[in-house]
């Protein structure tokens, strides 16, 4: 009878030992982490340096993660050294066994590396081969445009846009947009018959595409035909007035070579007949009546301008430097400077991204978005 009040403290013990176990297996499980699941938390976490040293690991220790390998390949894509993931991809793709998903993975990972490297043949015969297996690859189809973008082969960028327009149900526009922008690419690069051919293929299609029109107005401007650019600058305040402040200074500068510096007011108030609140025509307007010494004129036009526009900064300005200049104040050149100042902060900004330029363009050299780009006002 005496032994029995042994049993529930062995029980007990056995009890505290089995707790003691499970808590050491806890943690052990919880500090054993391997070096490739750190390296997918650090990547997580934006710490690249830590997550290339243990896909490092990773793979010295199992070389048969073929995962890890990509992304190590990645991030020394990423780090500059092209080279050196290129290197990686060809020895996984030097193996046996691996599945075809796999390889052409793999694939796509080498044509960007070629691409980087500008390789671009290289990355345009890769891309080429992964679409006969995968014809509907849109990822495969984007970088083989980007390919002939970077090496302005602009006939084969279009045709393949023309192909993903088709495959991929893209709107019409699109197309349009694109072929505009390879023309200017193209202009930009010299080749300015071959932008004139696919400017007029696109306005023949669609006549009152904008960025066309003022992109082959540009054209016969640079070619000395100042009528055919007017015309095809006018047309465009027709078709649009927001745009008209594109052209505005075109226009001037048209008009100001053939000596016809006045015929500028007629556009100005055939604007303005249309659209009697047209911001930007109001101001040029307005400009012009200073600039010639037409301040009566100027004086009423601003008075309704700053009725339209109570919040602009910039109509206040000139109205402000019109009764400065009709009452003969000494401080009309530091209101001038102001105002010039003012203008000159006029900026393009992309509404996708914020990145900025001094000219209207159609497409972001940033993020690569279409249309983005809107005026903004000094500040
Ligand atoms: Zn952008």
């Amino acid at each position: 009878m005496s032994g029995y009040w042994i049993i529930p403290i062995v029980l007990g013990c056995l009890f505290i030992l089995l707790l003691i176990f499970l808590l050491i297996m806890k943690k052990n499980r919880r500090v054993k982490t391997s070096p490739y699941e750190e390296a997918l938390i650090s990547l997580i976490d934006g710490d690249e340096e830590q997550a290339l040293k243990n896909f490092q690991k990773t793979v010295l220790e199992d070389s048969d993660n073929v995962e890890a390998y990509i992304r190590l390949a990645e991030l020394l894509r990423k780090r500059s050294d092209p080279s050196k993931a290129l290197q990686i991809h060809r020895y996984l793709l030097a193996r046996r066994g691996l599945a075809k998903t796999t390889i052409n993975r793999i694939l796509f990972q080498t044509a960007r590396d070629y691409l980087v490297l500008k390789a671009y043949q290289k990355a345009t015969d890769t891309l080429k081969r992964l679409l006969k297996s995968e014809r509907q690859n849109e990822q495969y189809y984007k970088l083989l445009l980007l390919t002939y973008e970077k090496s302005s082969l602009w006939n084969d960028a279009i045709e393949t846009f023309r192909k993903m327009a088709k495959l991929f149900n893209y709107q019409k526009e699109r197309l349009f947009n694109f072929e505009v922008y390879a023309a200017y690419e193209a202009k930009k690069k010299g080749n300015k018959d071959w932008a004139v051919k696919v400017l007029k293929r696109v306005l023949k299609m669609k006549p009152d595409n904008i960025p066309a029109l003022i992109y082959s107005g540009d054209i016969e401007y640079s070619n000395g035909n100042i009528e055919e650019a007017t015309q095809l600058y006018k047309k465009i305040i027709e078709l649009d007035t927001e745009s008209a402040y594109i052209v505005f200074p075109r226009i001037m500068k048209a008009f100001f070579d053939k000596g016809e510096f006045q015929k500028m007011e007629e556009t100005y108030k055939d604007v303005l007949e249309r659209y009697p609140d047209d911001y930007k025509t109001t101001i040029s307007l307005a400009d012009y009546y200073l600039k010639m010494g037409r301040l009566n004129e100027a004086q009423e036009l601003l008075k309704n301008g700053v009725e339209s526009h109570p919040d602009s900064i910039e109509m206040c300005l000139l109205q402000l430097l019109t009764e400065m200049e009709l009452a003969k104040n000494d401080s009309v050149a530091a209101l001038r400077h102001i105002i010039d100042v003012y203008k000159k902060r006029e900026i393009f900004r992309c509404k996708r991204c914020g990145s900025i330029s001094k000219e209207f363009i159609i497409r972001c050299p940033e993020c690569k978005e279409w249309e983005t780009y809107k005026l903004e006002k000094g500040v």
